[in-house]
C-alpha cells in the first residue's frame, strides 16, 4: 500500500464527485477528489445552473421593470450592463469555488487538480503520479456537443456563452432542449435579436404537449424568431457577421451562433478500457441501481451515466453511494422515478412525472384522466398581452392517482417542489381537492381543477 492509497477516489470535482467524497469522508473514509479544472464545482457551478440562474434573474428583472408601468410605477429603463453583471456573477462563483476548497479541507477530503486516467481497475494516474483506491467513482460530467459541420467552430457552446462579456446583438441559438430555450430566453430578455433554430416543429419535444405548444407560443410572443424544420449545414463568416447555411437557405448575419444540441459524456480521456469499464454506444457508462459499473469497485454517477442529467440527481446519487459504501446503509440508492425539474424559460416551466401521452401509453387510453387549465396570472392584470399560465394534472385509475404535473407560468419554478412531494407520496386528485386553496395565487388552480377541466381526446 502506498501513501497514495485511498478508500475512495472520485474522478470529477462537480456535483456528483464532491457529494460522494464528502459523504464518504464523513464516515471516516480516506478520500480523494481529482478535478481536471482549476476550479471546483463542475458544470453546475461554473458553466451551468449558477451563472444561468443569475442571467435568468437579470432578464426577469428587466421584464419586471417593463411591467412597472402597469402598476403606475414611474421608472425609466436606461439599459442593462451585461458586462458588469457578468463581473459580479463571476465574483460570486469564485466565492463558491473558494467555499468548496474550505468545505473539502474541513471534511478531510484531499483534492488533486489534473487530468486523470485509469491504469488498471484500482489504479488512477494524474500525470505520472499513481493513486490507488478500493472504490473509484467516475463522475467527470459532460460537455456540450459541437456538430461536425463546415465552419462549426465559428459558433460557440453554452461554455462560450458564459464567457461573453458583452451581449451579442444578433444571435442564433441552434437546438431544442433545455439549454437552447433557456439561453434564447435570457438573450431575448436582455434585448438581443434572437433566432432559435429547431429541427422539428416544436422545442422540448420530450415534454407534455401542453408545454411544447405553450413554450413555442410564449417564445414567439417574446420576439424570439423560431425557425422550425431548420437544420444548419454550415457556418460562414462574412464582413457583416456569421451566416448560418441551412437546408432551406441562408440565415443571418449573426454576431454569435450558439450550439445547444445536447451534451456528451467526458469519458474519452479516462482510458476506461484499461480497467475494463464498459460504455454504451453514446459513451455513457451504464450502472445498476447502486451506481455500480460492470467492474467491481468502480461506480459512475451524474451526467456520465446519461440518466436524468441534473445536479440534484448527481448529488443525491453520490450521497446515497457514500452512505452505502461507508455508512452501513446497504440498500441506499437513488430512486430515479418522478424527478421534478424546472426549465428556466420566461416564465419558467416545471414538470414532474409522466406526460399525458406517456401515461396513456403505459396505463391504457381509458385509464387516464388529465385535467388542464389556462389563465392569465394575477401579476399580469395590467398587461395587454399576458403570457398565459398553463397547468396539467395527469391522473390514473378510478382513484385518480396523480402521476404527472406539468406547468408553465410565473412562479411555477418555486411552486413545483411541494407538489412533487405530494406526487412522490402517491397523492390522488381527491387529496389535491381536499387541500384548501391559498388565495389569490396561481398555485391554487392546481387544487381547484373541476370536471370541466378534463382533457377530451
Ligand atoms: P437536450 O438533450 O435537452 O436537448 C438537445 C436537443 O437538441 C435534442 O433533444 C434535439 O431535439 C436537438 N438536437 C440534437 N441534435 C441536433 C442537431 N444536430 N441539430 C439541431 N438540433 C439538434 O440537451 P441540452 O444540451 O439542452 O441539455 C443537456 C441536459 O442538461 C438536459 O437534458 C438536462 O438534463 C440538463 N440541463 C438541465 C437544466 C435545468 O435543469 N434547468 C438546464 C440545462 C441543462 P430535437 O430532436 O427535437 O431536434
Amino acid at each position: 500500500m502506498t501513501d497514495f492509497h485511498y478508500d475512495l477516489i472520485a474522478i470529477g470535482g462537480g456535483s456528483g464527485g464532491l457529494s460522494v467524497a464528502q459523504r464518504a469522508a464523513s464516515y471516516g473514509a480516506k478520500t480523494l477528489v481529482i478535478e481536471r479544472d482549476n476550479r471546483l464545482g463542475g458544470t453546475c457551478v461554473n458553466r451551468g445552473c449558477v451563472p444561468k440562474k443569475i442571467m435568468w434573474y437579470g432578464a426577469q428583472t428587466l421584464e419586471n421593470i417593463h411591467k412597472a408601468k402597469g402598476y403606475s410605477v414611474d421608472v425609466e429603463l436606461k439599459g442593462a450592463d451585461w458586462g458588469a453583471l457578468v463581473g459580479k456573477r463571476e465574483a460570486n462563483i469564485s466565492g463558491i469555488n473558494n467555499w468548496y476548497n474550505g468545505y473539502l479541507s474541513n471534511a478531510n477530503v484531499d483534492v488533486v487538480h489534473g487530468d486523470s486516467y485509469f491504469d488498471g481497475p484500482n489504479r488512477i494516474k494524474v500525470g505520472d503520479q499513481l493513486y490507488t483506491a478500493d472504490h473509484i467513482v467516475i463522475a467527470p460530467g459532460g460537455a456540450p456537443t459541437v456538430p461536425d459541420l463546415p465552419g462549426a467552430d465559428l459558433g460557440m457552446t453554452s461554455d462560450g456563452f458564459f464567457e461573453l462579456v458583452s451581449m451579442p446583438k444578433r444571435v442564433a441559438v441552434v437546438g431544442a432542449g433545455y439549454i437552447a430555450v433557456e439561453l434564447a430566453g435570457v438573450l431575448r430578455g436582455f434585448g438581443a435579436e434572437t433566432d432559435l433554430m429547431i429541427r422539428k416543429d416544436f422545442a422540448l419535444r420530450s415534454f407534455d404537449p401542453i408545454i411544447q405548444t405553450t413554450a413555442m407560443a410564449t417564445m414567439q410572443a417574446q420576439g424570439i424568431k423560431v425557425h422550425t424544420q431548420c437544420t444548419p449545414t454550415a457556418l460562414n463568416r462574412t464582413a457583416d457577421g456569421i451566416i448560418v447555411e441551412t437546408q432551406n437557405g441562408s440565415l443571418g448575419a449573426y454576431d454569435a451562433v450558439i450550439w445547444a444540441i445536447g451534451r456528451h459524456p467526458l469519458t474519452g480521456s479516462l482510458a476506461l478500457d484499461t480497467a475494463g469499464v464498459e460504455v454504451n454506444a453514446q459513451g455513457y457508462i451504464p450502472t445498476d441501481k447502486y451506481q455500480k459499473t460492470n467492474v467491481d469497485g468502480i461506480y459512475a454517477i451524474g451526467d456520465v451515466t446519461g440518466q436524468a442529467q441534473l445536479t440534484p440527481v448527481a448529488i443525491a446519487a453520490g450521497r446515497r453511494l457514500g452512505d452505502r459504501l461507508f455508512g452501513g446503509k446497504t440498500e441506499a440508492h437513488l430512486d430515479y422515478e418522478n424527478i421534478p425539474t424546472v426549465v428556466f424559460t420566461h416564465p419558467p416551466i416545471g414538470i414532474v412525472g409522466m406526460t399525458e401521452p406517456e401515461a396513456r401509453k403505459a396505463f391504457g387510453e381509458d385509464k387516464v384522466t388529465a385535467y388542464q387549465t389556462q389563465f392569465g396570472p394575477m401579476v399580469d392584470t395590467f398587461e395587454d398581452n399576458p403570457h398565459p399560465t398553463v397547468m396539467k394534472l395527469v391522473t390514473v385509475g378510478e382513484e385518480e392517482k396523480v402521476v404527472g404535473i406539468h406547468m408553465m407560468g410565473t412562479g411555477v419554478d418555486e411552486m413545483l417542489q411541494g407538489f412533487a412531494v405530494a406526487l412522490k407520496m402517491g397523492a390522488t386528485k381527491a387529496d389535491f381537492d381536499n387541500t384548501v386553496a391559498i388565495h389569490p395565487t396561481s398555485s391554487e388552480e392546481l387544487v381547484t381543477l373541476k370536471p370541466d377541466h378534463i382533457v377530451k381526446n
